[in-house]
């Protein structure tokens, strides 16, 4: 049994970056990762431009200025937003200017509204300004040329924005990885398939399916699989055809009907890891098929109990995913220290995951354990749950106050 990670490390080892590029439009770039390093197609500012709203003054008139000897500026206009200025501000002068506004030739600095007073055609400065005060200069934030982006950025929000204000109406991104999800059991039913004795509904399908999505990857749902070498052989070279990243669930451990690793073996796959120390999901499969196109398409074998399948997924299929889908950095969970509401009990051989919640706190963050069995096969008590306590190997017991290792698993 490989430690939880040893196999972390031994799976990322075994995904290689993405190398194509395509182009999406920029709306559809949202959560899609960047390809290239975008060059900036402009000064950003554009030119200078006011940061408030006030007047655009020169600095040498208004040099001493004060409540006491206010120095009066002659305006010359206002200049709105979207604008250029008509004339230049001569010594003086000012211009009447708003935030955002261009700065007129001449002005080299923004007094604020506040230190000043309107009298008619004049304003009457009461404060000296730093030079170049409220002044955002042309090209400060980026020069046209620089990059705005690197590749591997993770588009959101604030991503889109620049792509927006350089113009880049399509973006290169990376191919998302396309995912098959099998899952394998003589007992598993569709959910619209009324239920005989002895039958469960696939629930892992959909789950697997919307971590798949929610990781930034193409879910290609293939369905439920026979406990049949041949069924299971067709479904696998099915899958192969039509995805980069296999994920199974089920038959991986050493029942009479787990034919996973068998038949992976079989058809060419080199086994990597069958089980970790971890708890739930010992029996996990890692394979790799042989390379097409540079990059070796990957198996994930998980285990078929629900928790232990999407426990497994989280830990180990996430950073793969992320990985592969061209992230430059942190493809790994993330791990926050938490104070524990409740005694987390752990049996010390595997390291062990323990759902709940995870709130914040004024002094950080704290976990409580989900009501009910914490057993693999309970897919119930994990809905509602936001984070994963760890008990690490060599551990039984955590008592109510400790701080543990907490992985955010939404
Ligand atoms: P296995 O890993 O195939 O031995 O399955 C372990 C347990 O998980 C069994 O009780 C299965 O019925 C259950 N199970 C396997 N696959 C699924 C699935 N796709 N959805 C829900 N439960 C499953
Ligand atoms: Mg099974």
């Amino acid at each position: 049994m490989l430690p939880a990670a040893e196999a972390e490390a031994k799976i990322l080892d075994l995904v290689s970056l993405p190398v194509n590029a395509e182009q999406v439009p920029l709306d559809k770039a949202l959560g899609r990762i960047l390809a290239q390093s975008i060059p900036s197609p402009l000064d950003f500012p554009h030119w200078d431009n006011s940061a408030m709203d006030g007047y655009a003054v020169r600095h040498a008139d208004v040099q001493g200025a004060s409540a006491e000897n206010p120095v009066a500026l002659t305006l010359t206009e206002t200049i709105p937003a979207g604008r250029s200025p008509t004339q230049p501000v001569d010594p003086g002068q000012a211009a009447r200017i708003l935030t955002g506004s261009m700065l007129p030739t001449g002005a080299d600095t923004i007094v604020i509204q506040e230190v000043t007073r309107r009298e008619g055609e004049q304003v009457l400065v009461l404060e000296t300004p730093e030079p170049k005060q409220f002044v955002r200069h042309q090209g400060s934030f980026c020069r046209a040329g620089d990059p705005l982006m690197g590749a591997g950025l993770l588009i959101g929000g604030p991503e889109l924005a620049v792509l927006a204000s350089a113009q880049c109406l399509q973006v290169p991104v990376f191919p998302q990885p396309r995912v098959a999800i099998l899952s394998t059991g003589d007992e598993l039913v569709r959910p619209d398939t009324p239920l005989q004795p002895g039958q469960i509904v696939d629930s892992n399908q959909y789950a697997l399916a919307a971590l798949v999505r929610q990781a930034g990857a193409i879910p290609v749902p293939l369905g439920i699989v026979a406990d049949q070498p041949q069924a299971l052989r067709t479904a696998i070279q099915t899958a192969l055809a039509q995805a980069d990243v296999i994920v199974s669930g089920g038959g991986v451990s050493v029942g009479d009907y787990d034919y996973v690793d068998e038949i992976l073996a079989e058809l060419g796959a080199t086994l990597h890891i069958r089980s970790v120390a971890v708890k739930p999901g010992k029996p996990l499969t890692v394979a790799t098929f042989p390379a097409v196109q540079g990059s070796a398409p990957l198996y994930f074998g998980l285990p078929g109990n629900p928790v232990s399948a999407l426990v497994t997924f989280w830990r180990f299929v996430v950073p793969a995913l992320r990985k592969r889908s061209g992230l430059a950095t942190v493809w790994g969970p993330g791990f926050v220290p938490a104070v524990t509401r409740h005694v987390l009990k752990a049996g010390g051989q595997r390291e062990t995951y323990l759902w709940g919640r995870l709130t914040p706190t004024s002094a950080g963050y704290e976990f409580e354990l989900a009501s009910g069995g914490h057993n693999s096969g309970n897919l119930i008590n994990l809905a509602g749950t936001n984070a994963l306590a760890i008990v690490p190997v060599g551990t039984t017991r955590v008592a109510e106050g400790e701080t543990v290792q907490v992985m955010a698993i939404s």
